[in-house]
């Protein structure tokens, strides 16, 4: 059974890393199977400037590689490939990267959630030169500008509300005139001097692709066809996220939107000796500090439930945990 490891880690983001680091300082010889795209939701962020111990904002990109190595510092492995299967119906658990298996005792799903795009050419070409997916991110750099956010549920009331903080207008455009938004975020929304709302209306293009500069944005009203030309600096679009989750539906206690189940304030899932970490489990704060805290929860729960396997006692890190 030598070729049974303790922790296969799926997933290369805040959440992935941080649970290898932890489990391979544990000894536990963790393997990551870090996806073909590793680095998550960060790869395609501008600056980060929230996440602790940056004094001076970090690329996103930079920063996963930074966390990376800091697991390859204490002997993680490295697949960088995707799993195309898992088999959780018994311990070891099987994952698979096409033809290849692999066995553990534990496995952590830090797989992420990505957010859904309009799907148009040039909001691709603009990605990251004034579209945003992120205010949290992003808000900061649109100091006296004017925004627009796109999507009619909570998020966009969020997102809006947040942005004014910074922006000099910011617009919420939604392609329907009902609202998925709670009652309260949409009054408050509506209730705000800098914010004005546009329906129905949708994004046909983005403008300023030919400069590598939003400039604006070309709508369409839904219901008479009419264009129009609206000027902005920034487009946040706020029409929800979807979690990396495809493979693990049929295994893995989900919520309706697909977001994995975890147990309290563990990472448990339904399958003892599975644990999830990250956005993967967290559709609420989505941030890169709290997935890699979800990351560090997931290890030490794998640990512990590979001591109480053994009946060896738990380490001192996770028996501290219980006082
Ligand atoms: P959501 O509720 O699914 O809303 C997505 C919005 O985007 C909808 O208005 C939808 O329009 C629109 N949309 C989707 N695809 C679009 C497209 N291709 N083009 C234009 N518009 C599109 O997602 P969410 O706002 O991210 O919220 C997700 C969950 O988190 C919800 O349960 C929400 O209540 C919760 N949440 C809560 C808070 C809070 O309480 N503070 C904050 C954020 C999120 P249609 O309505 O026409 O489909």
């Amino acid at each position: 059974m030598s070729d049974v490891r303790d922790v296969i880690v799926i997933g290369g983001g805040p959440a992935g890393y941080t649970a290898a680091l932890y489990a391979a300082r544990a000894n536990l010889r963790p393997l990551v199977i870090e996806g073909f795209n590793w680095g998550g939701q960060l790869m395609i962020t501008s600056e980060v400037e929230n996440y602790p111990g940056y004094r001076d904002g970090v690329l996103g990109p930079e920063m996963m590689a930074e966390f990376r190595a800091q697991a390859e510092r204490f002997g993680t492995e490295f697949l960088t490939d995707d799993v195309t299967r898992v088999d959780f119906s018994e311990r070891p658990f099987k994952v698979y990267v096409g033809g290849d298996e692999y066995l553990a005792q534990t496995v952590i799903v830090a797989t992420g959630a990505t957010a859904r795009q309009l799907g148009l050419e040039s909001e691709r070409a603009l990605h990251g030169r004034g579209v945003t997916y992120c205010a949290t991110c992003d808000g900061a750099f649109y100091r006296d500008r004017e925004v627009v956010v796109v999507g009619g549920g909570d998020s966009a009331m969020e997102e809006a509300l947040f942005l004014t903080k910074f922006a000099s207008k910011v617009t919420i455009v939604h392609r329907r005139d009902e609202f998925r938004a709670s009652q309260i975020m949409l009054d408050r929304a509506r209730a705000h001097e800098k914010v004005e709302i546009l329906t129905p209306y949708v994004v046909e293009e983005v403008l300023g692709a030919e400069t590598g500069k939003l400039t604006g944005l070309r709508l369409r009203n839904v219901e008479s066809g009419e264009p129009l030309d609206y000027p902005a600096d920034g487009l946040f679009v706020a029409i929800g996220h979807d979690p990396t989750t495809g493979l693990f539906l049929d295994a893995l206690d989900h919520d309706e939107n697909g977001y994995l189940v975890t147990r309290g304030k563990t990472t448990e899932t339904n399958v003892p000796g599975v644990f999830a970490a990250g956005d993967v489990q967290d559709h609420v704060y989505r941030q890169a500090i709290t997935a890699a805290g979800s990351g560090c929860a997931a290890a030490l729960d794998a640990e512990r439930f590979l001591a109480d396997l053994e009946g060896h006692p738990a380490t001192a890190l996770t028996a501290a945990r219980d006082h």
